[in-house]
């Protein structure tokens, strides 16, 4: 059997490179093995603002321009919907936020996403003394919804092998790359943490942060927007909410804890007086890196192996842009950004 692309892990930076090479028409295979859950159990959130301090996000202007089409076109292939506008609103907790948000909201990027007044908080139900800030054209990507349309799909078109990949296998013959009986130009690994077990790329400073998220049922809460103070809460619809997320540099495993569920429950009841009930605990472990820049291009010595990794906190913004990078990287010989280029660790 012959490919132009083996691509090793379909979270969202596998999917996005994915649709990458159907747009290019180039034939490929995807392995997937499902010990990873980043992408599963991520809140999914795009938003161009960073929260705490009212800054904007990396390159967001670009990544959004891109991601926006991106998972409308995708919405219309699979027939699936899984965009959810949702707008944000940021609790306040002092007069010097509220100065700060009208400072920031007056600049040209960002008067476009925040609202330039305080909002009243009229909810019983929620802490907000000095009121929030509302940002709009913000949203969730329902990404387990969109990676079991997206599997489903790849099943159809017998690209996808529901196994995990063996990389002491990969064999190298001249320009091309040999796994079994499938013979590919080039492998794109697109492991999240996973990448850890990959001898080919082990080495890439990735700094995995675990995520945990509770899931609750607070039927007198009665939010229609993500809510975010120390943590978020994002509603999921039937007066079910998802709140997360910790962040732990140090538990690499995939299991919940009680410090995980403790540390989250202390922060919701500073926020919140409803009451609810805690239906579910997930956790997931980040990609990050230490510049907080995505990880692409190709293997030093063995060119035919490229990565896409690190996409960290933001991956719904950054991996349709990313995908698209890497693919004009190597199949159009485009330089890639310094600032995401594996060479940047070489
Ligand atoms: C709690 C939490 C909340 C988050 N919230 C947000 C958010 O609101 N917004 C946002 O944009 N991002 C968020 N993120 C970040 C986001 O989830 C990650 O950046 C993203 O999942 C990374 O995508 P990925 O495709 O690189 O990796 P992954 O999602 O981890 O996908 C990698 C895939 O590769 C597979 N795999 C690995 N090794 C092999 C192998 N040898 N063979 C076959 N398959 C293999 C795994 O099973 C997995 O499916 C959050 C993350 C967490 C943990």
């Amino acid at each position: 059997m012959g490919v132009d692309y083996i691509i090793v892990g379909l979270g969202l930076a596998g999917l996005a490179f994915a649709e990458q090479l159907e747009k290019n028409n180039k034939s490929y295979i995807v392995f997937e093995d499902n010990s990873q859950n980043s992408s599963l159990v991520a809140g999914g959130v795009y938003n161009p603002i960073i929260l705490k301090r009212f800054t904007p996000v990396w390159d967001a202007i670009d990544q959004l321009k891109i991601a926006v089409p991106f998972y409308r076109s995708l919405e219309k292939k699979l027939n699936t919907k899984f965009d959810q506008p949702l707008d944000i609103y940021r609790v306040f907790t002092s007069i010097e936020e509220q100065n700060n948000w009208f400072n920031a909201s007056d600049k040209p990027f960002f008067s476009e996403f925040m609202v330039p007044e305080i909002i009243k908080n009229t909810n019983q139900f929620i802490n907000a003394d000095f009121g929030f800030g509302k940002i709009t054209k913000t949203g969730k990507i329902k990404t387990e919804v969109l990676l079991k349309a997206y599997r489903s799909k790849l099943k159809e078109d017998n690209s996808l092998r529901s196994e995990q990949f063996d990389y002491s296998m990969i064999e190298f013959e001249d320009q091309l790359i040999r796994y079994n009986n499938i013979k590919a130009k080039r492998i794109v690994f697109c492991e999240g943490f996973g990448v850890k077990k990959n001898p080919f790329f082990k080495n890439i400073p990735l700094r995995e942060a675990k995520g945990e998220l509770l899931t609750i049922y607070a039927p007198e809460l009665k939010i229609d927007f993500l809510l975010k103070s120390s943590v978020f809460i994002m509603p999921l619809g039937n007066h079910y909410y998802k709140v997360g997320a910790t962040f732990n540099w140090t538990d690499k495993t995939l299991l919940p804890t009680k410090e995980g569920k403790n540390e989250l429950l202390n922060k919701l009841e500073k926020i919140i007086k409803a009451e609810f009930k805690i239906v579910d605990q997930v956790a997931g472990i980040r990609p990050t890196v230490k510049d907080r820049r995505p990880i692409l291009g190709q293997h030093h010595k063995y060119k035919q192996l490229a990565i896409l990794n690190g996409l960290g906190t933001r991956r719904v913004m950054l991996a349709p842009k990313m995908s698209i990078s890497l693919y004009d990287h190597l199949e159009n010989d485009k330089d890639l950004n310094k600032e995401v280029a594996i060479t940047r660790f070489y």
